[in-house]
């Protein structure tokens, strides 16, 4: 017997009809010896091996031969015949065999094969201690049969010295934990390789999870994982056009040229060249220039002469200063009568440079005039700054474009005709949440509505993340079976959940997830999918608390999310006793300047009038009761601010 002292023993039957005419097509024995001696921490040795055909008899005889003698192997591994094809018989011989079945062994090795390939649901293993010896049927293929022996084989020695009569009260000190640390595994702590798994949707109602298996956050904390996950802004080139407005700079710009470029007259009127005594004297001059706002060359002015000049037009060489229009008078007309000869000026009190704006006096050429991070606002005043200075390409954050879709079967599209059926609804969340993303200026694809269908939402946000930077979806993300948001992004897109489940209402169940993948130049790149509640006010509620800033910081604008601001209630407001409360409310300005808020009513979450003539989600603490009429709380502030008719 070989559990003390020396090593466990295992032997490998391999069940192939090629194998047993020629043992040197076989590749199972060298494979599976090698993971005995690679994960098998020097606890194993292989003493026997053997090859046989599908045949039950076979099979059955050369398993009893290592398990009814006076030397019983502690582990047996067949590989071969369990499929579904008619020769495949492993099971059935080694079924009758088994003296106590080990359900757990099997579980763990389709689990662990499920999560690279959905086909490991085509083996029908069978596990189970025979006497003294633990059995375990592993596939034919040699990766399948490796990757089934690596996912139980550390818990196996704990079971062989089990199962071959040892004492196995000293096993126990130090209980499972101390069992699992000697096996080198580990299933406690959410470490990253161990967060929690949506359901299984192939295992069906029965196996649900009953409660969700994700932590439940607080609002807080799910803002800050949205923002440690989202991508870091991507950098465009883009032209200074009227496009750009709503962008930000991902550079600092520099004036390429100065504003004005010329001195100009600030004024409609004359200009003048003080002589050298310094002192300009009142008194007639003759016109002998004449300088429009326009394009061209302009005479240079001699002492004792004047220019008539408008504003904004380029002062000639010479001037120093521009007397206003209304300072002189007519004194006489050329020949024709058209034209000024000479004007009479009446002041003396003429400094130099006086009306005249300088060179670069606005803008001076190399000047930083707007900075990295800066937005060029929808106002114009940037928008204008880049235009007077003939700047012709900035470079600008890339905004993510925003995918929404909604999943349901019972979801119809909102404007089809005709009366419902029993059990349909019609589509509020997508058009909801396309004018709330449309109206923060991001371009948003309308991805339809998706069925709840394993493979069609696989599909759908496999097409969505060739489209979009960010996915929002809604529904599908409750505890009912049909919920694939969770099993799809996890299980099919591999991607990662960060959270599943936030503490506040409405929008529990709002779940946030990356996926990597490569963009068409097979650059790696990160999506992001926001599946936000089926409730539409939930989804609405969360779009503007989780997506929105998220959607700010990959388009590099700040501040993220919506303005906060303090307002006072106008009437009393029930708080929830479980968790923080987002109550749609209506904010208005008062005659005092102060902001005052009102209900707007239900606030059921399936209540999307909840959000009807709404401004504002009041931050309601948890508690029990009510916040009274004039008390202070925290808003967010989603539209603009409304007015008290006076
Ligand atoms: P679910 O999370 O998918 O179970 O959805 C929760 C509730 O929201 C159900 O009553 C759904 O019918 C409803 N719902 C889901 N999506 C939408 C939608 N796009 N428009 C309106 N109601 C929806
Ligand atoms: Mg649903």
């Amino acid at each position: 017997m070989a559990t003390t002292g020396s090593k466990l023993k295992a032997a490998i039957l391999v069940v192939s009809e090629t194998a047993s005419e020629d043992p040197s097509t076989d590749k199972c024995i060298p494979v599976l010896k090698k993971v005995f001696g690679d994960l098998g921490n020097d606890q194993w040795e292989v003493s026997e091996t053997e090859i046989v055909p599908d045949n039950t008899l076979a099979i059955q005889k050369t398993i009893k031969y290592w398990t009814d003698g006076p030397e019983p192997i502690n582990l047996i591994v067949t590989s071969g015949g369990t499929g579904f094809a008619t020769k495949d018989v492993t099971p059935e011989a080694v079924t009758p065999l088994i003296d106590r079945h080990a359900p757990g062994l099997i579980h763990g090795m389709l689990t662990t094969s499920y999560a690279v390939t959905p086909f490991a649901l085509m083996a029908r293993p069978v596990a189970g201690v025979r006497k003294k010896t633990l059995m375990l049927t592993l596939p034919g293929s040699p990766k399948g049969a490796k990757e089934n022996l690596e996912a139980v084989l550390k818990l196996l020695p704990h079971a062989c010295i089990q199962a071959a009569g040892a004492e196995s009260r000293p096993l126990h000190v130090g209980g499972v934990e101390k069992l699992e640390k000697d096996a080198g595994i580990s299933s406690g702590g959410a470490t990253a390789e161990e967060r929690p798994q949506s359901n299984d949707p192939s295992a069906g109602p029965t196996r649900r999870y009953r409660s969700s298996p994700y932590p439940m956050l607080a609002v807080e904390d799910a803002l800050k994982l949205i923002s440690e996950q989202t991508p870091a802004a991507a950098v465009l080139k883009v032209p200074v056009d009227m496009r750009l407005s709503g962008s930000v700079l991902a550079e600092d710009v520099k004036a390429t040229e100065s504003v004005p470029a010329f001195r100009a007259s600030i004024v409609d009127g004359y200009a003048v060249k003080i002589p050298a005594t310094g002192k300009f004297e009142k008194g007639t001059y003759p016109v002998s220039i004449i300088s429009h706002a326009q394009p061209g060359e302009v005479k240079e002015l001699n002492e004792g002469e004047i220019a008539r000049i408008t504003t904004g037009a380029p002062l000639p060489p010479g001037a120093d200063a521009v007397v206003m229009v209304e300072d002189t008078v007519l004194k006489s007309l050329t020949e024709d009568g058209k034209e000024e000869k000479e004007i009479e000026i009446l002041t003396d009190e003429i400094k130099p440079n006086e009306n005249v704006r300088e060179v670069g006096s606005d803008v001076k050429e190399g000047e930083i005039i707007l900075k990295k991070g800066e937005g060029v606002t929808v106002v114009g005043g940037e928008f204008g700054l880049l235009a007077s200075v003939g700047t012709t390409e900035v470079s600008i954050y890339k905004k993510p474009v925003v995918g929404v879709l909604s999943t349901g079967d019972e979801i119809i599209p909102h404007n089809r005709e005709g009366p419902l059926r029993l059990g349909e609804v019609r589509d509020t969340n997508r058009p909801t949440l396309i004018t709330a993303a449309r109206s923060h200026r991001f371009e948003v694809i309308d991805l339809g509505i998706v069925s709840d269908k394993p493979g069609t939402l696989e599909q759908s946000l496999r097409d969505a993340m060739r489209k979009c930077d960010v996915i929002i979806t809604s529904g599908g993300v409750s505890m009912g079976e049909l919920d694939l948001l969770k099993p799809t992004i996890e299980r099919s897109l591999g991607g990662t959940i960060h959270f599943g489940r936030v503490n506040m209402k409405p929008g529990k169940p709002t779940t946030f997830a990356t996926v990597p993948v490569k963009d068409n130049d097979g650059k790696p790149v990160t999506k992001s999918i926001f599946s936000l509640p089926g409730n539409p006010a939930s989804a609405v509620v969360c779009f503007h608390l989780f997506v929105l800033p998220a959607l700010h910081q990959q388009a590099g604008i700040k501040p993220l999310g919506l303005p906060r601001i303090r307002v006072i209630l106008d009437e009393d407001v029930r708080m929830d006793k479980g968790r923080p409360e987002y109550h749609r409310a209506l904010v208005v300005t008062k005659e005092d300047g102060l902001l005052y808020a009102s209900s707007t009513g239900g606030q059921r979450s399936s209540r999307i009038g909840s959000f009807r003539g709404a401004n504002a989600l009041l931050c309601m603490p948890q508690g029990e009761g009510s916040l009274k009429k004039g008390e202070k709380v925290e808003a967010l502030l989603m539209g603009k601010l409304g007015e008290v008719e006076r």
